[in-house]
């Protein structure tokens, strides 16, 4: 399986010089490859004996006029812009198989990247140091945490500062710690999770500060717009500083909430043979103004992707609620379900057999229950299901009395 290792670099600035070159030829090659695309399906409109463009072809003549008629490019290494058209043909490829949208131009200073492809050792790596084409050893800040064999490597720009993201291929697929566990997780608005088990995670906690100086931020450049737009001027240096330095606070946040998203799911994946989580309806939620930002700050997304990737890494498996799944309205002790449950309520007080309980924690449970049960359910039916449980099974799912058979629909 592959896993990407993302470890932030320290370039020295002959090499961060280097990077802004090789992210501009890998842009540069991306939208020619693009702007031909378009132009040669167009031309096999009028005249279908012609080839179909596809980026292996591209990548041939790209290559043929490139001494021509790019000759800056060879400062730089060729990988990057092979690899740029490699990726363009995955997005039109994403595209055609309607996963994704169709391919736009790339801007300049906008997720500026080139990659390598570890063909005939193109690039290395050797302890904190990796060696890239052209340019040499260059530092990183941590060692690659997995054995196996590298891939590919992205090096990306985030504000000011340097990653290389590498992609390892690797076997060791590591077990769980307690393979009988099974645990619920409710993601939250306070605390990042809640477990079944009872315990929380908090959320990271540097993040509030820098959230007030990023609104701050935030005050201070739409200020400063709207008196530039008002005096009609040209956006001067203040503004660009402004933007820099929010482009700093927002890298830094993310990095933070990265931090504590992968310290969370990696204890999960690690610890345990199943996973309930439930699915959140995010568009719906972030219609809701109050829970929007909480929502950007919990990063349930990300924390799902990255539980599912580990949790294939480590063995275990995560069992997705789909988002009719009552979790938090059901009681987690006797399995009666409330109509009503405001947000504002956090105790979770059961009317028919009393329990009263934190209301992440019995949503936490429900979770478990509901990874628990469908285990059974899948084992019953003999056959592996995957992803989300459908909705007719879920409901019954916090019941714990039902047979098995019938929790099979
Ligand atoms: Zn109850």
């Amino acid at each position: 399986m592959l896993i990407a290792h993302r470890i932030a670099l320290d370039p020295t600035d002959k090499q961060r010089t280097y990077f802004a070159r090789a992210s501009g030829a890998a842009r540069f090659s991306y939208n020619w490859a693009l702007g031909e695309w378009k132009r040669q399906y167009l031309a096999r409109k009028d005249d279908p004996s012609l080839p179909a463009p596809s980026d292996a072809s591209l990548r041939r003549q790209l290559n043929a006029l490139k001494r021509e008629q790019f000759p800056w490019m060879f400062d730089v290494t060729k990988c990057a812009a092979q690899e740029a058209i490699i990726d363009l043909g995955g997005a039109f490829r994403a595209f055609f198989e309607k996963r994704g949208k169709y391919p736009r131009f790339k801007k300049r200073g906008v997720h500026d990247s080139f990659c390598a492809a570890n063909e005939a050792g193109t690039f290395s790596v050797d302890g904190n140091k990796i060696k890239l084409p052209v340019i040499g050893w260059v530092r990183m800040r941590e060692a690659v945490r997995f054995t196996g064999k590298l891939k590919r490597v992205t090096v990306s720009r985030e504000a000011d500062r340097w990653f290389a993201s590498l992609m390892v291929e690797t076997d060791d697929v590591k077990s769980v710690l307690q393979p009988q566990a099974v645990v619920g997780v409710d993601l939250g608005v306070s605390t990042l999770a809640t477990l079944s088990q009872g315990e929380a995670i908090p959320g990271p906690k540097a993040h509030k500060v820098l959230l007030k100086r990023l609104r701050r931020a935030n005050k201070a450049m739409a200020r400063k717009v709207h008196a530039a737009r008002k005096a009609q001027r040209k956006f001067g240096t203040n503004i660009s500083k402004v933007r820099r330095k929010l482009a700093r606070l927002h890298a830094r946040i993310g990095n933070i909430r990265r931090d504590a998203t992968h310290k969370a799911t990696t204890m999960l994946a690690k610890t345990f043979r199943r996973i309930g989580i439930e699915d959140l309806n995010v568009r719906g939620m972030a219609r809701n103004r109050c829970l929007a930002r909480s929502i950007m700050d919990g990063g349930f997304f990300e924390f799902r992707r990255q539980l599912e990737y580990k949790a294939r890494f480590y063995g275990a498996t995560v069992v997705v609620a789909d988002r009719w799944f009552p979790s938090s309205k059901t009681c987690s002790c006797c399995g009666s379900v409330k109509a009503e449950l405001a947000l504002s309520q956090r105790i979770f007080k059961c009317d028919n057999c009393g329990l009263e309980i934190g209301r992440d924690l019995n949503a936490a449970r429900n979770l478990e229950n509901l990874a628990a049960s469908s285990e059974s359910a899948v084992s019953a039916c003999g056959e592996a299901r995957s992803g989300a449980v459908r909705k007719s099974r879920v409901k019954r799912a916090s019941v714990k009395q039902e047979p098995d058979s019938k929790a099979v629909a």
